[in-house]
């Protein structure tokens, strides 16, 4: 029988962060603890995470190992996840053994599926794409009658950076020929999995909101970004964005209403759709520090990464004001080849990841393009 862990109320300098998942986002929030203060012991299934470089402890094992996760809570103090997908079952695991994990299960589970995500959104009085639950081709058309065309299907787990989604349009019905090889087609696209079928947004532009909560209720929110996406990854995270001070509060108080109805402790990513009207709708959000919210290593007093680690060892949130405009570039594959000329450029903050293979659309890294506030 694995022993029970005990966890303090506020880990102090020295303690050590147990953080699930070893890619860029680990790696970053590894480098936070550090600068705290803290150590950082990495649990990953793959050969060569990013995180473990610059951790004091790894841990390289399933996530279904009882022994390796049951040993890896016995040497932290708090637990965090660097990503989404970890699966409720370790969670729960790791919890029955008096863990802390942080955020807890609930935002885990809303956000590990499109549907109950999309549901949740809408219990707490924010606006959604239209959207229908799929699990067959019948309940595929009858999605369709109901949300109209175009539309996307994506599936209702483990979708991430528009992988697991196809769109449908009137052009791919003509395209096929006919409507029902249309649809056949876009189901086989994902797989004929569970999927939901949501209205396609006509947005303006897109943008997020980084939001923390402390485990003493407090919340802080960063500026809203405006970002652009290539084949569905994140491009350009741009502070500040171009909407109205109307619509940011808007996007501010969605993530404090998520925040609190989730009881959450640690840093969320929330994804908008802002339409020209100035109206918002939650595209998802990412129970995690984002993609979208990197600027703040460069722009901000303290980073989401340093926001995270503060909120999950109970410490008091930080000032998370600008301090100047920023334009994040995510460095895909083989774009992180031009680090050279990067290190040329003035105020621009590079980040690279340590990662050996530059696969297409990989993140390698990226750079912050900094300059005062206009
Ligand atoms: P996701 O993985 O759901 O965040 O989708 C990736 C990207 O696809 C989004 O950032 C949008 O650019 C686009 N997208 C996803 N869902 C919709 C939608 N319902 N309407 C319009 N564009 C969408």
């Amino acid at each position: 029988m694995p022993q029970t862990v005990n966890h303090p109320e506020i880990v102090e300098p020295g303690g050590v962060v147990g953080i699930l998942g070893g890619g860029q986002l680990g790696r970053m929030l590894a480098i936070a603890a550090a600068q705290l203060g803290l150590k950082a012991h990495i649990y990953c299934p793959d050969d060569h995470c990013p995180a473990v470089d610059v951790a004091s402890a790894s841990t390289n094992a399933a996530y279904t190992d009882e022994g390796a996760l049951a040993a890896f809570a016995a040497g932290v103090d708090v637990i965090t996840y660097e990503f989404e997908n970890v699966p409720a079952q370790t969670i729960a695991f790791l919890t029955s053994l008096g863990a802390q994990v942080r955020p807890g299960a609930k935002a885990l589970e809303k956000a590990q599926d499109r549907l109950r995500e999309k549901e949740f959104i809408n219990e707490i009085g924010a606006a959604t794409a239209a959207f229908y639950a799929v699990d067959s081709l019948a309940s595929l058309e009858q999605g369709l009658r109901k949300v109209g065309r175009p539309a996307i299907l994506k599936t209702r787990r483990l979708g991430y950076d528009g992988k697991g989604q196809t769109t449908i349009t009137d052009d791919d019905i003509d395209l096929h020929g006919a409507y029902e090889k249309a649809i056949a087609f876009a189901w086989e696209g994902v797989g004929a999995a569970p999927s939901i079928l949501e209205a396609f947004v006509p947005f303006e532009r897109e943008i997020s909101i980084i939001g923390a909560r402390g485990a003493d209720g407090d919340i802080k929110l960063y500026d809203p970004a405006e970002n652009v996406h290539r084949q569905g990854i994140l491009k350009t995270s741009t502070v500040p964005a171009t909407v109205s001070d109307h619509s940011a509060d808007n996007a501010a108080a969605i993530a404090a209403l998520l925040l609190k109805a989730l009881d959450y402790v640690g840093v969320i990513g929330v994804e908008f759709f802002a339409l020209k009207n100035g109206a918002l709708i939650v595209n998802e959000m990412a129970p995690r520090v984002h993609n979208s919210g990197h600027w703040t290593s460069d722009a901000c007093a303290v980073s989401q990464f340093e926001q995270h680690i503060r909120a999950i060892a109970g410490w008091p949130l930080g000032d998370p004001s600008r301090h100047c405009d920023a334009i994040m570039e995510n460095l895909l594959g083989e774009e992180a080849n031009i680090w050279r000329d990067i290190a040329h450029e003035h105020n621009a903050c590079l980040h690279l990841y340590g990662k050996h293979e530059a696969r297409p659309g990989r993140k390698m890294g990226h750079v912050t393009r900094i300059k005062p506030i206009t």
